[in-house]
C-alpha cells in the first residue's frame, strides 16, 4: 500500500485521481465533525464533490440515532443529505435482517436509534430503555427474567443502560442455536469531548459473545455487509468508489478489504505516525490497514478541487 499525500499530486494526477471515482463514502465522526464540532472546510469538500457530478454517502458505525436524526445533524452543521445517503449501522442491521428475510421478534440491547429503523422496517421488537439490577441475583433469575419465546434474534448495539439483566436475557436468548446473534460494530470505545473513557459498542457486544461462546454476526465497519449493501441498494461499483475515514482499523481497512480507493484524513483517530509504522511492517494484516492516500484535513481538497 502507499499513503500518497494528496496534496503532493501534481494537477494532472489531482484530476485522475478524482477521476479514478464517481461515489464517495464518508464517515462522519472525525471526518466531518467532532462529536457536535464541525471540522471547517469539510462541509465545502462535500458540497463540491455533490457539485462535479459524485455521488456522497454518509457511512457511520453510530448506531444511536436513525437515518433522521443523522439527517438533522447533517443540514444543521451545514452538509447537504438526504435519508437515502445516510448508511447507520441501526439502518444497516434493519437491510439485514429484511435480507435474510427475519420474521421474528429482536431483543435489542440498544437505543431508540435501532429500534425506530426496525419500525420502519415492519420487524417487530422488544422495548430499549432501563433495565436495572434491582435486586438479588436469586430474585432476578426467579421472579424477573421472563423470555418472549417470539425472539429469533439479539442485536447489540450502543446502550447507555447496559446491565446485568440485559446480558442474562441476550446470553439466555443465544442459548437457542437458531436465535441469531447481529452486532452493530466492533469500535471499543466511544469518541467522547471529555476527558474519560466511555466503552463502545464493540465491549457490550464482547460480553455477550464471551458468556454465550457466539460471534456476532457484524455489521458496520470493517465488516463487508456494509459493501454488499450498498452494491445491492445503491448500485455502486466497488472499482469506482473511494472511501474517506479517519481510523485505519474501521474505515481504512472497511476500503481496502472491498476494494475501494482509501483516503485518511488526520483531524480523527488515526495519527499519520501510526500509519507510517503500519508501513513499516510486514504483516499482510497491518498492509490492509494503510490508505492509499492521506490528508491532513478533508477541507484541504478545496483548492485542487476548484
Ligand atoms: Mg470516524
Amino acid at each position: 500500500m502507499s499513503a500518497i499525500n494528496l496534496t503532493s499530486l501534481s494537477k494532472e494526477e489531482f484530476r485522475k485521481f478524482v477521476d479514478s471515482f464517481d461515489t464517495v463514502l464518508a464517515d462522519c465522526d472525525g471526518v466531518l465533525w467532532l462529536g457536535n464540532t464541525l471540522i471547517e472546510g469539510s462541509p465545502n469538500v462535500i458540497s463540491q464533490l455533490l457539485k462535479i457530478g459524485k455521488r456522497v454517502f454518509y457511512v457511520t458505525n453510530n448506531s444511536s440515532k436513525t437515518r433522521e436524526e443523522f439527517v438533522s445533524k447533517c443540514s444543521r452543521l451545514g452538509y447537504p443529505s438526504e435519508k437515502d445517503n445516510v448508511l447507520s449501522t441501526a439502518y444497516l442491521t434493519a437491510c439485514y435482517l429484511q435480507d435474510v428475510g427475519f420474521k421474528k421478534k429482536v431483543y435489542v440491547v440498544g437505543s431508540k436509534g435501532i429500534t425506530q429503523e426496525l419500525d420502519a422496517a415492519g420487524i417487530e421488537h422488544l422495548d430499549v430503555g432501563p433495565d436495572p439490577m434491582c435486586n438479588d441475583m436469586t430474585t432476578l433469575l426467579m421472579n424477573e427474567v421472563q423470555l418472549d419465546s417470539d425472539v429469533g434474534a439479539v442485536v447489540v448495539g450502543f446502550d447507555e443502560h447496559f446491565s446485568f439483566p440485559k446480558m442474562v436475557k441476550a446470553a439466555s436468548y443465544l442459548k437457542q442455536p437458531d436465535c441469531a446473534f447481529i452486532g452493530t460494530n466492533t469500535d471499543e470505545v466511544f469518541p467522547t469531548e471529555f476527558p474519560l473513557t466511555v466503552p463502545g459498542t464493540g465491549t457490550f457486544i464482547r460480553a455477550i459473545e464471551t458468556c454465550t461462546k457466539r460471534e456476532a454476526f457484524k455489521i458496520g465497519k470493517p465488516s463487508p455487509y456494509v459493501c454488499e449493501a450498498i452494491i445491492k441498494r445503491h448500485n455502486v461499483d466497488p472499482k469506482k468508489t473511494i472511501m474517506i475515514g479517519d481510523r485505519c482499523s474501521t474505515d481504512i481497512l472497511f476500503g481496502n478489504r472491498c476494494g475501494f480507493k482509501t483516503l485518511l484524513v488526520l483531524t480523527g483517530v488515526t495519527t499519520l505516525e501510526e500509519v507510517h509504522q503500519l508501513r513499516k511492517s510486514n504483516s499482510k494484516e497491518n498492509q490492509d490497514l494503510v490508505p492509499n492516500y492521506y490528508i491532513d484535513r478533508l477541507g484541504d481538497m478545496l483548492p485542487l478541487l476548484s
